[in-house]
């Protein structure tokens, strides 16, 4: 798919612009806060609806304005599609083709993006929330599915904690209800466990073969899926739900006193090992760099085979970060086939050698 024209209207520190793309490769170059950054996100917002970089939605709108407004137009294999999202003060709209789309369910996947900056470092050295929300924004992406039954355990997992903690201060007694909330929990939790192992096998896959040749078949990455769940990875969905409904049992004395859910998915993480040693702990900087970048390259092909076309591919400053060979490898990988917004101070000589025919945009102040 790719993103063929986007509009912004009181965007952060774009007052009004309006840029037709190429479906290949976009530069854009301009110094240090002129709004390139800004840029990317408003494609990664119209597509998520919600930015990589705040949770406060306000932040997105111009400053002095009421509301800001992203518009695309996306062509995908079967036609193209207009997306529009419209953020206000006290909430946001979402359209495709002018239909408002009220669940996020629904309107998710329409416009894939994947987006790669220097904080994705963050993906191997950062704490497990790091990870977990890069396995939900991903796979959310891709399956409906996915989005849905971690809709529904979020909902649960907050009454459950909500009712744990009633019964911390004896405000309630029934443990029957805690009981009840416990098997949904557990239903929806091993559903979500099981997918989470599928997707990150399929991820696994893909990301190895990347990793093999950038480091010229030295290094060998694995993913290991770590749970509260003991051997998680090998049991079927229902096996997961019996196996978290038996920790919920077995620890109630324990969750009551401490008033919150320590079983489940939303204690999970994800270790990416090279050779069998965990690199958050073991591996070095270039390492960690490498299995940040094999990952998220990965996620090209995990989507292009969810759903059947190649995601639109947002790299924020990452240029830079990279050494010779990693930025051929990079861009050997996206040529030709996924449409690419990249920001830049300015290219390095790799990088204009191998970018066949981009198209420039200078960037100073929102225009
Ligand atoms: P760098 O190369 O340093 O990353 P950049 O071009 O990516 O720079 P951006 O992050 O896109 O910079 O833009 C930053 C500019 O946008 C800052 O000057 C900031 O004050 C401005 N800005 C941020 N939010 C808003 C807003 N809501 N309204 C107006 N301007 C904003
Ligand atoms: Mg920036």
């Amino acid at each position: 798919m790719k993103l063929t024209e986007l509009n912004l209207h009181h965007f952060r520190n774009y007052d009004e612009a309006q840029v037709e793309f190429s479906p290949q490769i976009n530069v854009l170059i301009g110094e240090n806060a002129q709004g390139k950054t800004n840029l990317l996100e408003s494609i990664y917002v119209l597509a998520m609806t919600r930015s990589h970089r705040t949770n406060n939605d306000r932040e997105l709108i111009e400053f002095g304005k009421d509301a800001a407004q992203i518009k695309g137009n996306v062509q995908r294999e079967l036609g193209s599609l207009k997306l529009e999202l419209d953020i206000g003060k006290h909430g946001k709209k979402a359209k495709a083709n002018h239909l408002e789309k009220a669940r996020l369910s629904e309107y998710l996947g329409q416009l894939n993006v994947i987006l790669f900056a220097p904080e994705d470092l963050a993906l191997v050295k950062g704490a497990p929330t790091v990870r977990r929300r890069f396995i939900d924004m991903e796979f959310g992406q891709v399956s409906p599915k996915y989005l849905h039954d971690l809709t529904q355990y979020r909902d649960i997992l907050k009454q459950r904690n909500r009712y744990l903690k009633q019964l911390q201060s004896h405000e309630a007694q029934d443990q029957l209800y805690l009981e009840v909330l416990s098997e949904q929990l557990a239903a929806v939790g091993g559903a979500i466990i099981s997918q989470r192992v599928k997707f990150l096998s399929e991820l696994e896959g893909y990301a190895q073969k990347l990793h093999q040749s950038i480091t010229q078949g030295k290094e060998k990455m694995t993913f290991e899926y770590s749970s509260t769940v003991k051997d998680a990875a090998t049991l079927t969905e229902v096996e997961l739900s019996e196996a978290l409904m038996e920790l919920y049992q077995q620890n109630q004395a324990k969750e009551i006193f401490q008033g919150t859910t320590l079983y489940g998915p939303h204690r999970d993480d994800v270790r990416f090992l090279i050779n069998q040693k965990n690199v958050q702990t073991y591996g070095s900087q270039g390492q960690q760099r490498t299995t940040a970048l094999s990952v998220k390259l990965a996620e090209i092909d995990l989507m292009k085979n969810q759903t059947g076309e190649y995601p639109v591919l947002l790299l924020d400053d990452v240029l830079s970060e990279l050494d010779g060979a990693r930025q051929t490898h990079l861009l050997k990988t996206i040529q030709d086939k996924v449409q690419t917004f990249l920001t830049t101070p300015g290219l390095s000589d790799v990088a204009r050698n191998l970018i066949k025919e981009p198209r420039i945009f200078h960037i100073r102040d929102g225009q």
